[in-house]
């Protein structure tokens, strides 16, 4: 069975009602690859506004939840309160988070196991700082950060993995599609020798970093490339190609 193509739009900490408006037009106009899944990760406090206005075959994701139902927990959203407004997706563990706001691969793995049996399908995210390739630890980082998710869930299906280099998010430097491949490649082995060979053949692993109209079909025609995430050029037009990629 073939892995669907899965294109993620990561809006981060951007957009007001008045640009939303233009996403959800230029995205509306399209015309989308109807073979190709889209999913955009939206600001939570826009999460109910977006699910309201954009048309179904698009997916909606939350960029950030709790570890636990509800609570005490001042300022964090819950999968139970994500679900409730009608969005099905959240992106956990995304680099930002993760430096910015000090979040371990433990608590990230916690998230997504909660996230998952709330229901919500999540988008995993990983990958190495510069200072870690130039290392050479790639590979000792994607693996270990992926192995404190599979000591919390058994279950893959609803989890999408998204492998971005940190030196690539943002910063206008692409990582080429032989060094993409090369990790995803790398990423879907250590899936068939640590989980099962069927959840590594069958689980999708999208690349981001700095994803552009331009350099997108070339990275989608490698074999473990399953689709982006795209932060910058997600708020733009040119979406709609990156979504196309594989046309
Ligand atoms: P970028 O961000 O496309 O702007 O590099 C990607 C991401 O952070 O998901």
């Amino acid at each position: 069975m073939g892995r669907k193509f899965v294109v993620g739009g990561n809006w981060k900490m951007n957009g007001n009602k008045s640009q939303i408006c233009d996403i959800v037009s230029f995205l509306k106009t399209g015309p989308l690859n109807p073979e190709t899944e889209v999913i955009v990760g939206v600001p939570a406090i826009f999460l109910d506004y977006v699910r309201v206005n954009l048309p179904e075959n698009i997916a909606i994701a939350a960029q950030n939840c709790y570890k636990v139902a509800k609570g005490a927990f001042t300022g964090e959203i819950s999968p139970d309160m994500i679900k409730d407004v009608g969005v099905n997706w959240v992106i956990l563990g995304h680099s930002e988070r993760r430096q910015i706001f000090g979040e371990t691969d433990e608590l990230i793995a916690e998230k997504i196991a909660h996230a998952l049996e709330s229901g919500l399908k999540v988008i995993a995210c990983i990958g190495e700082t510069l200072q870690e390739r130039e290392a050479g630890k790639t590979e000792e980082v994607v693996f270990r950060q992926t192995q404190a998710i599979a000591c919390k869930i058994k279950d893959w299906t609803n989890v999408v993995v998204a492998y971005e280099p940190v030196w690539a998010i943002g910063t206008g430097k692409t990582a080429s599609p032989q060094q993409a491949q090369e990790v995803h490649r790398a990423l879907r082995q250590w899936f068939c020798d640590h989980v099962n060979a069927s959840v590594g053949e069958s689980i999708r692993i999208q690349y981001g970093g700095s994803v552009t109209a331009a350099n997108c079909k070339e990275l989608a025609a490698q074999p473990d490339i399953d689709g982006f995430l795209v932060g910058g050029a997600s708020l733009k037009p040119e979406f709609v190609n990156i979504i196309n990629a594989k046309q």
